[in-house]
């Protein structure tokens, strides 16, 4: 059968890089692990000797009969679009300890499906997926840095995002374009914003234009709310967005959005 590059399928077939994904999955029996694209089965043949619950979700129907050959009563292959799943309600008859997360990804839809697991809001123990090697270096990205931006801010925000491994084009089938990394996101225990919408709505604001400064991007009026935090913080009134750390972004915020 040959890989529909529509649906993204570059198939793993590096024995070592399957192996270190799966080794970050670290489940038991009394667990739950949600596979996103599983495609010929890679990566599901392993995860599903952790004996744990599985759910895969694999949109092209082709590829069904290959991954009903992994069968058990804690086994669900669903043919279904990842984005237009209702997790909560996929997973609210299975009696789970801890659930995992796990996926390599069709590329071009890396983001949503990032955003899709957070507006369902379900508690988990690690996400990990195999993302573009350069999209992986702006969601880690440190302050300063060329690639650092609004989305490194907002994963930053709900996660602690490590890198297993890079990985090579040659690990897959077809060989991909691009190079890859693995990546292990948690969540992050503490959210300190009340409106965190309105606190994207700002950061996005904050870097609607790389190359300008934040005054110019978020306006006079605003920046002069905020310019005597900067100045405490002996930043300088032409600073750009991506020379300000997370920890100023949310005292900037802050002070935009109190009552006074
Ligand atoms: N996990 C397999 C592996 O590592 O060899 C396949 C990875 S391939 C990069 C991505 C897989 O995701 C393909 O099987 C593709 O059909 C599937 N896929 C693409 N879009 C999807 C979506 N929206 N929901 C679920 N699966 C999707």
């Amino acid at each position: 059968m040959k890989a529909k590059k529509s649906l993204g399928q570059n198939f793993l077939i590096d024995e070592t890089i399957i192996n270190n994904i799966v080794e970050q999955i670290n489940a038991n029996e009394d667990d739950l692990i949600i596979e996103i694209g599983p495609g010929r089965g890679a990566l599901t043949k392993m995860l599903i000797g952790k004996k744990s619950h599985y759910i895969g979700y694999e949109i092209d129907n082709e590829l069904i009969p290959i991954l009903k050959k992994f069968v058990g009563n804690k086994i669900v292959i669903k043919n279904q679009d990842f984005l237009a799943s209702d997790l909560t309600n996929d997973i609210k008859n299975i009696t789970y300890n801890k659930l995992f997360i796990v996926g390599n990804l069709p590329y071009y839809i890396t983001t949503p499906i990032i955003e899709h697991i957070i507006n369902s809001k379900i508690k988990f123990e690690k996400l990990v997926i195999m993302v573009q090697k350069e999209v992986a270096n702006r969601f880690m990205a440190s302050c300063g840095a060329k690639d650092y931006g609004y989305m490194t801010l907002y994963l930053k925000y709900y996660f602690d995002i490590f890198k297993v491994c890079d990985v090579s084009k040659f690990s897959f089938n077809p060989v991909p374009k691009v190079e890859s990394s693995v990546l292990s996101f948690s969540i992050r225990k503490n959210r300190p914003i009340v409106d965190e919408n309105k606190y994207f709505e700002f950061l996005k604001a904050c870097f609607k234009q790389k190359r300008k400064t934040l005054k110019n991007n978020i306006g006079n009026i605003k920046f002069e709310k905020i310019k005597k935090i900067l100045l405490k913080n002996n930043i300088m009134e032409n600073v750009r967005a991506e020379e300000i750390n997370e920890e100023l972004f949310i005292l900037l915020f802050n002070e935009l959005n109190k009552n006074n």
